[in-house]
């Protein structure tokens, strides 16, 4: 057992077993997840006799930052290496008030997206809770300025494959006795898991979700996406559509702009078709290349503007995202488990 996979309400049992008082629960709570203290000794308020027997659950931390790497646009990718010495990235993204970042929930992926680096290193194992929330714990410690207010679920990994401990998670960091942070700025990103995307909209969250759909036709997505053959794109919108109605927010379409396969004029048309269907945004990604031979991103300024003459008369924001940190390999769909 590991003190921070527990919430609240385990801390508390836990001690209360002890015969300890149940708000020492809270105080650990504090420490590991408001303060971020890295050893039992910071937790001062605490008496020492249960100091003492919290010391056998060290060390606190469930992440070793064993390397770090900062691109010329700001944006910092840390490996972080786990107990049974697989590794996962997270990435730091600074704008001029406020930070992102970018956090893993698997080592690895089960989903085998073909322009993804983390698709192509197969599935390893999910993360704990606690791995889930260390990323932030660990990255306020290391990133102290600006402010880290917004979290996205789009590291490594499928968030809703590892459904319990991405909620726990979530809801560990936004409680107000922990890191406190806004569940409006926490976006769930998924490759378009139905029953998950479901589950979620039931949850009583108020987290936003982005949806990896990259093609317009099944049979273009399921070469791209091979979870398209599970999941097709009539059943994903569906579920977005769902989703959308019980949580007001919009929803963003992440679409990796690849040259020549899924930016073709037909291709903006059946998009278009899709998503007038229910409140969106959709987010134009040129995609980075994990290998430089393959595909290649389109010329931005031509892209865009064949997407605007289509979407305009949508009710439909459109934006064309540079993904940040693509010169480490920290990118959308380049997060591999290594540096350098
Ligand atoms: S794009 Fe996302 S879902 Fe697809 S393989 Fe990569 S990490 Fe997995």
């Amino acid at each position: 057992m590991r003190l921070k996979d527990l919430d609240q309400n385990e801390l508390q049992n836990l001690v209360s077993d002890w015969g300890e008082k149940p708000f020492h629960g809270r105080q650990i709570y504090a420490a590991l997840f408001k303060r971020g203290v890295s050893t039992v000794e910071e937790m001062t308020d605490l008496p020492l006799r249960l100091r003492e027997r919290l010391t056998a659950f060290e060390p606190l931390d469930l992440l070793k930052c064993s390397e770090m790497q900062s691109s010329p646009d700001g944006a910092t990718k840390a490996l972080f290496r786990l107990h049974d010495d697989l590794t996962i990235e997270s990435v730091h993204i600074p704008e001029k008030e406020h930070a992102t970042l970018c956090v893993s929930t698997q080592v690895g992926c089960p989903l085998a997206c073909t322009f993804c680096a983390t698709g192509k290193i197969g599935f390893k194992r999910n993360l704990t809770s606690g791995e889930i929330i260390d990323q932030v714990v660990q990255f306020r410690r290391l990133r102290t300025e600006p402010f880290l207010r917004n979290i996205v679920f789009m590291g490594m990994g499928e968030p809703l494959l590892n459904y319990d401990n991405l909620i726990k998670a979530i809801r560990v960091l936004s409680s107000s006795n922990g890191p406190a942070l806004s569940q409006r700025r926490m976006t769930v990103s998924t490759a378009g898991v139905v029953p998950g995307i479901k589950q979620l909209a039931n949850e009583g969250l108020n987290v936003k979700l982005a949806i990896s759909l990259n093609a317009p036709v099944d049979d273009l997505r399921t070469q791209l996406m091979p979870i398209n053959k599970k999941y097709p794109i009539d059943e994903v919108i569906e579920a977005a559509v769902f989703f959308q109605k019980i949580n007001g927010y919009r929803i963003t379409f992440e679409y990796t702009l690849m040259h020549g396969v899924n930016d073709k004029p037909e291709m903006i048309k059946a998009l278009k078709t899709w998503l007038v269907r229910v409140p969106c945004k959709l987010n134009l990604i040129p995609i980075n290349p994990i290998d430089k031979r393959k595909r290649k991103a389109p010329d931005w300024d031509a892209v865009f503007n064949r997407f605007y003459e289509v979407f305009q008369k949508e009710r439909i924001t459109l934006t064309l995202r540079r993904s940040r940190g693509s010169e480490i390999m920290a990118a959308c769909g380049q997060l591999a488990g290594k540096i350098g």
